[in-house]
Formats: structure tokens, C-alpha cells, sequence
């Protein structure tokens, strides 16, 4: 299937300059929304894992589905002050100043393995923070799944030492 004629760009959003994937109108079609999800359940399949991990919002809109499909569990990455129980925090650098990420505590156990989603991968600093966390709570990165991977921006080069995929290329 071709995915991208189901992702829409909107030229200078947020600012101007930025040609913006909006996977809205992905999710907006149901066959296609499936279809998306069951590609990267293809690729999950050929890996061992125990546990998906997503940061907010867009990699639950991929991850959620995804665990569902694969029967695992799903473990939510927020921005700091959203769990309610003890977190882990990363702090990770944005183009001006930085933000923190974090992650219960107990939500994963050591040696689980660990398959991360998101919906885009640009510089890849929101993996990089995830992966950190993951990492720090004794987890296994077995493979890394995104919808969208804008090839130019090389945040592949991050994360070389990871089994990575993308469904879509820009
Ligand atoms: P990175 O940390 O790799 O630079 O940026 C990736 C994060 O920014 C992802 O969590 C993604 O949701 C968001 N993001 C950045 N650019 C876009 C875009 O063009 N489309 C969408 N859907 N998300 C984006």
C-alpha cells in the first residue's frame, strides 16, 4: 500500500520553513490505519519482544495499537508532572532550551525486551531520551518501529547500534 498518499504535508507548520507530516488523516481511514500498524506488526514479528514503550502523544497513537495487536503490554513515556507514581526523568534538548521525558519506575523489569514506537523519526532526540530510560531501568531495545522517517534530518545516524524501522520515507 502506499501510505504516503494517506499522510498529508502542511507547508510551514509549526513555524515556518517546516513541511509538517500529518498522520491524521492516516488515522482518519480505518482500512489504511490497520494496514499501517500490521506492517510494523510484520516487522515486531521477526523480533523477541516483551513490552512496547512509546513517548507522548503520537507514539501511543502507533504503539497502543501495535500491543493490542501483539497481545504485550504497553508502557507510556510522558512529559514531566503526567504519571502519578514514581518516575524516571531524561531531560533531552529542542532546538531552544530542553524538556524532560519520563517513565514509571517499575513499568519495566530487568532484561525485558523492549520494542519502542513512534510516529516520526526527525533528529531522533525523543528516541534517544527514550532509549536512555529504557536502558537506565534495565530493559532491552530490540527494535525501534516508526511510521514516518524524514531520512534528511539523519537521525538514523543515532541510533546505528539499534535494529530500526521506518514504513515510510521522506
Ligand atoms: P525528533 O526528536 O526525532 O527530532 O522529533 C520526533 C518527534 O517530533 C516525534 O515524537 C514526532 O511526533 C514529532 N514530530 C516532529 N516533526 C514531525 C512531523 O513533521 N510530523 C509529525 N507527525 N510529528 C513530528
Amino acid at each position: 500500500m502506499d501510505f504516503k498518499q494517506y499522510i498529508t504535508i502542511v507547508e510551514d507548520y509549526p513555524k515556518e520553513g517546516i513541511r509538517f507530516k500529518d498522520i491524521t488523516t492516516l488515522m482518519q481511514n480505518g482500512q489504511v490505519y490497520k494496514a499501517a500498524i500490521q506492517e510494523l506488526g510484520k516487522y515486531a514479528s521477526e523480533l523477541d519482544v516483551d513490552v512496547i514503550v512509546g513517548p507522548e502523544a503520537r507514539g501511543f497513537v502507533v504503539g497502543c495499537p501495535l500491543a493490542v495487536e501483539m497481545e504485550k503490554g504497553f508502557v507510556p513515556v510522558r512529559k514531566a508532572g503526567k504519571l502519578p507514581r514514581e518516575v524516571l526523568s531524561v531531560d533531552y534538548g529542542l532546538e531552544y532550551g530542553k524538556d524532560s521525558l519520563t517513565i514509571h519506575k517499575d513499568s519495566i523489569t530487568k532484561g525485558q525486551k523492549v520494542l519502542i514506537t513512534d510516529d516520526l523519526l526527525a533528529t531522533g532526540g525523543t528516541i534517544e531520551a527514550t532509549i536512555k530510560m529504557v536502558e537506565e531501568l534495565g530493559g532491552v531495545v530490540v527494535g525501534i518501529a516508526f511510521l514516518i522517517e524524514l531520512s534528511y534530518l539523519n537521525g538514523r545516524d543515532r541510533l546505528s547500534q539499534y535494529n530500526t524501522f521506518s514504513l515510510v520515507t521522506y
